[in-house]
Order: C-alpha cells, then structure tokens, then sequence
C-alpha cells in the first residue's frame, strides 16, 4: 500500500502552560515552515481541545495532546488522543495505564536528560524504566540535546547559534531502545519541546535564544500515513496518532538538510512493501532494505544495535537474510541527520 509522507514537529508548548508562543502564532508559524502537522504538548491540560485548536488550521494539521509528570516532575510522558488528562500523578505505570484506558497512546519524553550544571534547570529524565504499556520514546529532545552542549568557553556562541550545535541522540539511549525493540515494538519519535521562552536579559534587552520560527526548523518526524486520511479530520487524526504508535518512518534533523522525500522501505520476495515501523504482517528474510536519500550522505544499517554496513551514497539497498531488528541512520560528518524506525524481521522476541 502506498502510504503518503508527512512531516511535521512534536512536543510544543504553548501559553496555556510554560510556553511564550501562543497557539494561533504557533500554527501560522507551523505554516509558513511548511509543516503538515504539528503535536501540542503542554504540561497537565487539553486546554487547547476546549479552545478549539485541534484539527486542520491554515493548512497544518493540529493535534492535541499534553505531557504528564509525576508529583517530583520526573518522568515526563507525552499524551494523544485522549479528551482528558489522567489523575494519577504518583505513579508513571498508573498514568501510562490511565492514558490507554481512555483510547490514547504516549511517549516516555526527554528519558535521557543528564545536565548537571545548571542548577535553575535540573535534568527531568525518566527513572521508571520497569514500566510496561508505553507505545514509544521520544529518542531526540531538540531542547534537552542543545542544554546539554551549554557547557564550556563555547556556551555563548551555543547560546545565540542554537541548531547549529544540535549533537545526536544519546548512544545510552539508542541502546535501550534496540534491546526493547527486541522483545515489542517501541516505537522512535522526535520532539522539539518548543517553549519560545525568553532565557536571559542583557540591560533593557531580552534575549529569546530560539524564537518558534527556529523552533521548528530543527527536529522533526516525518510519517507515512494512509492516504484516504485526507479530508476527514476524524480520520487525519487517527492515521496520524496510528502512524505515531505504529513508528511509521523517521527523525530528521532539519537543521542539516530537508529530509523530505526520504524513502526508507523494506521489500520482501513477493514483492510487499514495509515501511519502518510494526509492520502490516510479520516480515520474514529473506528481504531488501531500501534507502533513497534527496542526496548524498553516510547512509548506516543496523542490526540489533550493530552496524552492519555503512556506505556514503543517496541510494542504498541491502539483501536481509537473517532475523534482527534492522534500522537506519544517516550522517553528515559526524553529525546524525536522520533516524528511522525500525524494521522488526522474524518473531518477537527477535
Ligand atoms: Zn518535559
Ligand atoms: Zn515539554
């Protein structure tokens, strides 16, 4: 089935919690950037349901959501499709059940957060990794990777040239998640944890070290969704939540080239075409992964954590013969551009 890209930013704030960016500049500014969705997050409300924002609004599809943290604020999650908030705040397993319960799906957000060096701001990473229910991780915090390069003689130039320091996602991290997806689908979101906020005055000057407009040119994820979605918000909403449990595609980091019109596919004997992601029907070897990049770049495949191949190119496929969990990572220099989901070949646990 021909499944249709979208690509889009998650995990923004608005004015109706900690954000300095209202919702009718956020979607404005979603629009003039060219996005087709954007995932609102602010903390403990839907405040932005009841006002009426979700849906298509100036040609960007708006969803809805908000991040739960427990009574410490740890273990931040993030929420869709659910018309109100859970009540547990005590227990991250309760809130990841309650969510379920109401038909909504969530990621364990910024689970990898480690500064130590800003005492106003301390790391609000995810402690509860017992927890069973979630649907994916949020593997790139553009917020939390840039706080973590403000240290050292370089900080002040990080400070005013924010997506040019973006690092990659944390190696701990990407571990974990390749061991989860060994034994269920986990699925990899990015998220930008946009809040538009005025860090720091300079005399009568007020610096706002990345303004929504920059905001939303770094991190985002790109999903292949079912084209019949169009139209119906209804609909829209629901391929678009599907796509993001079900992992359908990758984060790029915009920052360093529009990924848009990436194909990343697996192709097996018969011909049936798998995107990354839980696929339609069990995948077995053996197969092809398929990558078609807008251009040339170092292009990466992993097996269960491990690269197996690596290849500078803008077109790249590689025969599958045994079971693992295969996904993709691209590279200019040393700096990642693109992370797909994976692709699970054989039976859980792999
Ligand atoms: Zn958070
Ligand atoms: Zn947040």
């Amino acid at each position: 089935m021909a499944l249709k890209e979208i690509c889009g930013c998650i995990h923004l704030h608005t004015t109706f919690s900690d954000g300095d960016c209202d919702y009718p500049t956020l979607i404005k500014t979603a629009a003039e950037a060219g996005l087709d969705y954007v995932c609102v997050t602010d903390h403990m409300n839907l405040k932005g349901l009841s006002e009426g924002y979700q849906g298509l609004r100036e040609g960007v599809f708006v969803i809805v959501g908000y991040e739960h943290n427990d009574e410490r604020n740890l273990n931040h999650y993030l929420a869709f499709g659910t018309n109100e908030t859970a009540k547990n705040m005590t227990d991250p397993q309760k809130y990841i059940n309650q969510i379920k319960k109401m038909g909504g799906i969530g990621f364990l957000a910024h689970p990898a957060e480690k500064r130590d060096y800003i005492r106003k701001l301390p790391p609000y990473p995810w402690t509860r990794w017992d927890v069973k229910g979630f649907d994916g991780i949020e593997l790139w915090n553009q917020m939390s990777d840039w706080m973590e390069q403000l240290r050292g003689w370089q900080s002040v130039t990080r400070l005013f040239y924010p997506r040019r320091f973006l690092g990659n996602v944390d190696q701990e991290l990407l571990n974990r998640w390749d061991e989860l997806n060994r034994v269920g689908f986990i699925s990899g979101i990015g998220g930008v944890d946009a809040h538009s906020r005025k860090l720091f005055s300079i005399g009568p000057f007020c610096y706002r070290v990345f303004p929504i407009k920059v905001e939303l040119k770094g991190i985002r994820t790109h999903l292949f969704v079912e084209k019949p979605a169009c139209g119906d918000e209804t609909k829209m909403r629901e391929a678009v939540l599907r796509a993001l449990k079900d992992g359908k595609g990758f984060i790029s980091n915009f920052r360093l080239g529009d990924a848009r019109g990436t194909q990343i596919f697996l192709q097996n004997e018969n011909g049936r075409l798998e995107y990354p992601g839980y696929p339609s029907a069990a995948i077995n070897p053996p197969s092809t992964i398929n990558v078609n990049l807008p251009h040339k770049a170092k292009i990466r495949l992993l097996r269960n954590g491990s690269t197996i191949q690596e290849i500078f190119t803008n077109k790249a496929q590689w025969p599958i013969a045994k079971p693992g969990v295969y996904r993709i990572e691209v590279y200019k220099r040393s700096s990642a551009w693109i992370y797909s989901n994976p692709f699970p070949v054989g039976k859980y646990p792999i």
